[in-house]
């Protein structure tokens, strides 16, 4: 797999590199340069295949020339060691549930896959590799279960200091080993911003190997396709053949994945791009002028993205033909009055408890099908975290009805270690360079 970027159709680098920059210099976005079909005959017969399998087929269709069959396959299964399944809710609506991973959130997906990938190239190689995240919640918590123990790497994670849930800091300062938790005193741009100087400044650079575990990084985009062909084949398995996904969606990596997914062969006949107030792209597609904006805090904040990093790659997976995109995705946006409401009525309807980002979704599937009445797909809506990761939305009486899965349990009784800095680069330059 060779990959160019969106700013420079003519640059060709390898998969390890995409891996290892992230980002191309340019800014651009790192695309395969051809995405393979998966064989119909594996698409047909798909309902017969686990989730690890399913896995292995589109990862050694996109990497057989990186990875030999042996190594991916151990890879896969060390890295989708944990299930996506498909819930039903009523006749037509199902629920996937993404939150089963260690740090109970979607991300997984991406930050297993992307850390092993990692370790896969490192394997004969000394220096050791330092990955810098910031968060706002979720993507350290997934990076951090994600690299933990992992050979030859070291992960060093910023969050913003009490502004964090407490399932989410207990994720990031209770593992010890190679990864290292900072609490920053200031915002989540604070933190950003800290890694980015930290990219930017030679003498860390030289002295260290540099890595960012960004979202946009190629190696978490592919692994979160294994979870749309996966549902597929559940509802195949239900007797379905069409099938809708709504996908909540911030940064868009999640949805770019589902039609990159598309792109390959999953026979999807709507994708539906719910978001927060938060609404660049629908605002987009309704008005075809793209213009982001920056962000303002929802109850769903892990999708409080102005700017989402991942839609230049949409917009090339489908040559810049805005039309075409429209006709696959819709898109819708609801307010945190509206989404509260959303959790209230899946509570009372289902009696099933749905995070905020995951209320979005499933607001956004019940707004389509009301205008697509005749549509007899299966409507599948994603949830992307646990509802224990955003425990301040609920009200009292759905707050009684969470149960804590037993891993949170587990982290409760760990000591929490972190270190603490302010929001200037000088210290926290300091702070690497003496460890
Ligand atoms: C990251 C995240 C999202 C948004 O996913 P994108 O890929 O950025 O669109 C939605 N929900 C939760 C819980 C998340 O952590």
């Amino acid at each position: 797999m060779k990959l160019y970027s969106t700013n420079n159709k003519d640059l060709r680098v390898s998969f390890q590199e995409a891996v290892f920059n992230s980002m191309p210099q340019d800014k651009g976005l790192y695309m395969p340069l051809e995405i393979p079909q998966l064989e119909q005959d594996f698409i047909d017969h798909i309902e017969h295949y686990s989730l690890p399998e399913i896995a292995y087929t589109i990862a050694s269709t996109l990497l057989k020339d990186e990875i030999p069959a042996g190594d991916l396959k151990v890879l896969i299964e060390d890295a989708v060691n944990f299930n996506a399944p498909v819930v039903k809710l009523d006749e037509e609506t199902f629920v996937l549930e993404l939150f089963h991973g260690p740090s109970l959130a979607f991300k997984d997906f991406g930050a297993r896959f992307m850390s092993r990938v990692m370790a896969y190239f490192l394997k004969d190689d000394e220096q050791l590799l330092d990955v810098l995240v910031a968060t706002s919640g979720d993507t350290g918590g997934a990076v951090a279960l994600g690299f933990l123990g992992v050979a030859n790497t070291r992960v060093t994670i910023l969050f913003p200091k009490g502004k964090v849930s407490e399932v989410q800091r207990l994720q990031l300062t209770t593992n010890g080993k190679n990864i290292r938790a900072i609490a920053v005193d200031g915002t989540f741009d604070d933190c950003q911003t800290l890694v980015k100087q930290a990219f930017a400044d030679n003498e860390l650079n030289a002295k260290f190997r540099l890595t960012s575990a960004n979202s946009i990084n190629i190696a978490r985009l592919i692994p979160q396709t294994f979870y749309y062909f996966n549902a597929y084949a559940q509802l195949k398995r239900k007797g379905f053949k069409d099938v809708v996904f709504a996908v909540p969606s911030g940064n868009f990596g999640n949805i770019g994945a589902g039609l990159l997914a598309y792109k390959m062969g999953l026979p999807v006949h709507q994708f539906i791009a719910a978001t927060n107030a938060n609404d660049t792209v629908p605002r987009f597609l309704e008005s075809g002028v793209y213009e982001t904006k920056p962000s303002v805090q929802t109850y769903a904040n892990a999708m409080d993205v102005g700017a989402p990093s991942n839609w230049v790659r949409i917009m090339d997976l489908f040559k810049e033909d805005r039309s075409a995109i429209q006709g696959l995705v819709k898109a819708y946006r609801f307010t945190d009055e509206q989404t509260l409401a959303g959790i209230k009525e899946i509570f009372e309807k289902f009696n099933y408890v749905a995070c905020p980002h995951t209320a979005i979704a499933y607001l956004a599937t019940k707004a389509y099908a009301e205008e697509n009445p005749n549509d007899e797909s299966a409507k599948v809506f994603l949830s992307t975290a646990h509802v224990c990761k955003f425990p301040e939305v609920f009200p009292d009486d759905i707050l009684a009805k969470i149960e804590l899965p037993a891993q949170v349990e587990t982290l409760k009784n760990n000591p929490e270690l972190f270190d603490e800095l302010g929001k200037e680069f000088e210290g926290f330059k300091k702070y690497l360079l003496s460890k």
